[in-house]
């Protein structure tokens, strides 16, 4: 027997006409290129979405529809998010850092009709233009004022777009899986896969965020997503800040800024900020150097990629707690965030810092098991490590326009997350390595995350990747790629700072000094490319 309740289908639509009317005031503040601070509230930003969607209609956007955006986090890029999705077509947020080859195909695969581009992308954009096949036009995040000259066809001025397009729209009321926005991960092996959310899984994931053992979400807040806005729906803050009326600060495109971001936290007064861990050293070199402050900022939630304990430790000297949260594209992205649980309040102060490097427990609606190579479930101890795989509403059942049977998903439907991990008798996940970053030596696995994480504790040490380089005896061996702070130490010194820490087998075979590593689209270490740049370092 059904239920008699109220067939209202889960739309991002609702988030924004919840905002309208419940919290109209509420700011939204963004670092632009064309004209500084911009400032405005919820109610302007939904007027404005409703005559970006009658000038979509005009220039023939239909339902199903891809509309692409290669753009930073700021005002015009959250009124696309909404206009496009809610008028039942579909957002593409194209990653711009990835490879022009890689853009292209992305364009491509996903047939976007229309691009919504930053000026600064507009040159890259004239180069792909002829190889590009499904685009009708172009529309420049600008003024008319500031349009680049362009040989984009049929290039528009976003604000003109917009100008004369009346301030209603008859929102339509669409099935909750109508598809809402695509993202391609960064495919570090073959191309790139596209992850097509809908309206359902979206509000589902933006509500899992802001709950209490999420971000803890309200109307006090004044949300920070230090995170671009063409990587996984920003993390989720573009929906679950209007869902909450929470003040919404994008930072524009130069966010590993430390001196910007200062500034925008004191000024605007954020309470709560999200982004990978590169992103706060940044902030926290700035801090230490200028002997400026963050008082107003009370947390942080930290993912991406593993967070250094040397993170906390910083952090906590400006009364900011750290927060680990772990998730992937194909899981809107969040899957788990690290608070301390009522059930294990009465551990100690040493435990409880242990705990905090986890990953955390599964936001509401996730589940989790671990498998070895056979893909039998593991017993969650704690010490058993294993693929991590998932499954939950907001997680993806298969990649866009990719036919046969996916090797991402199990025959139960579960999708292997290519994540090694423990989980302990709590429920804390703990990521210990990328299934093709460990390192296999002597027919044994060891982690790099957890020599990294050692090594970055050592104060001569600024930033650290181990990789695996090919061994003639033992197969792999770990090798240490490092940035130095001060004087390089050298490979006995930096043994005996791994002792008693590791199996004496795990400690890294060598140190390698360099002047930076390399970095991805996304600020997660690049260790393909340090895996190719040192694979004969061992000889074999
Ligand atoms: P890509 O596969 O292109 O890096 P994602 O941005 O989806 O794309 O990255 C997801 C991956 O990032 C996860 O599978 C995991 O390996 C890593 N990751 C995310 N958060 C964390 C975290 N807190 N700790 C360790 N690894 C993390």
């Amino acid at each position: 027997m059904n239920g008699l309740m109220m067939d209202q289908p889960l739309l991002i639509t609702m988030i924004m006409q919840h905002a309208e009317t419940v919290y109209p005031t509420s700011e939204i503040v963004s670092v632009t290129q064309d004209q500084g601070i911009h400032r405005y509230r919820y109610r302007d930003c939904f007027r404005r979405v409703r005559q970006l969607a009658n000038a979509m209609q005009r220039l023939g956007m239909k339902e199903g529809d891809r509309i692409a955006t290669l753009a930073w986090t700021d005002f015009r890029h959250l009124e696309i998010y909404y206009a496009i999705a809610c008028a039942g077509a579909i957002c593409h947020t194209v990653n711009p850092r990835l490879f022009e080859e890689q853009i292209l195909y992305i364009l491509n695969h996903a047939a976007d009709r229309w691009i919504f581009t930053d000026p600064l992308f507009v040159p890259l954009l004239e180069k792909l233009q002829p190889d590009l096949e499904a685009v009708e036009g172009f529309v420049v995040l600008t003024h008319e004022s500031a349009m680049p000259e362009t040989s984009l066809k049929n290039a528009i001025a976003y604000e003109t777009l917009i100008d004369d397009e009346p301030e209603d729209f008859a929102w339509p009321v669409l099935d909750e899986y109508t598809a809402s926005s695509l993202c391609y991960t960064s495919g570090t092996t073959g191309n790139p896969k596209g992850v097509l959310y809908s309206h359902r899984s979206t509000l589902l994931h933006a509500m899992m965020v802001a709950m209490s053992n999420g971000l803890n979400l309200s109307d006090h807040d004044v949300v920070m997503p230090v995170v671009p806005m063409f990587h996984v729906n920003a993390w989720g803050m573009p929906h679950a800040a209007p869902m909450l009326g929470a003040k919404l600060v994008l930072p524009g495109p130069k966010m590993a800024d430390g001196e910007m971001l200062q500034k925008l936290i004191v000024t605007e007064q954020v309470t709560c900020s999200t982004g990978v861990p590169t992103i706060w050293q940044a902030l926290l070199d700035y801090l230490e150097s200028s002997g400026k402050r963050i008082d107003c900022l009370q947390e942080i939630g930290v993912g991406g990629s593993a967070s250094p304990a040397s993170l906390f430790e910083r952090m906590k000297q400006y009364g900011v707690s750290v927060h680990q949260g772990w998730g992937m594209t194909e899981m809107s992205p969040v899957g788990t965030f690290n608070r301390v649980r009522a059930a294990v309040c009465d551990k100690s102060q040493s435990e409880l810092d242990t705990l905090a490097l986890k990953q955390g427990t599964p936001l509401f609606g996730v589940q989790m098991k671990i498998v070895d190579e056979q893909g039998n479930t593991l017993p969650h101890d704690g010490l058993q490590m294993g693929e991590l795989c998932v499954r939950a509403p907001t997680v993806c059942s298969r990649y866009f326009q990719v036919e046969g049977a996916a090797e991402s998903h199990d025959e139960a439907g579960w999708l292997r997350t290519g994540d090694i991990a423990t989980i302990d008798a709590d429920g804390y996940l703990m990521i210990t390595d990328r299934r093709k970053d460990l390192i296999k030596s002597g027919g044994e696995w060891i982690c790099s995350i957890e020599l990294e994480n050692i090594a970055m504790n050592q104060p001569n040490i600024t930033a650290a990747a181990v990789i695996a380089v090919p061994h003639n005896r033992w197969g792999e061996r770990p090798l240490l790629v490092a940035v130095s702070k001060g004087e390089p130490v050298d490979k006995a010194e930096m043994a005996s700072w791994y002792r008693g820490k590791v199996a004496d087998w795990w400690i890294p075979d060598d140190i390698v000094w360099i002047k930076a590593l390399p970095y991805t689209a996304t600020g997660k270490l690049n260790k393909r490319i340090l895996r190719d740049q040192f694979c004969d370092y061992f000889g074999a």
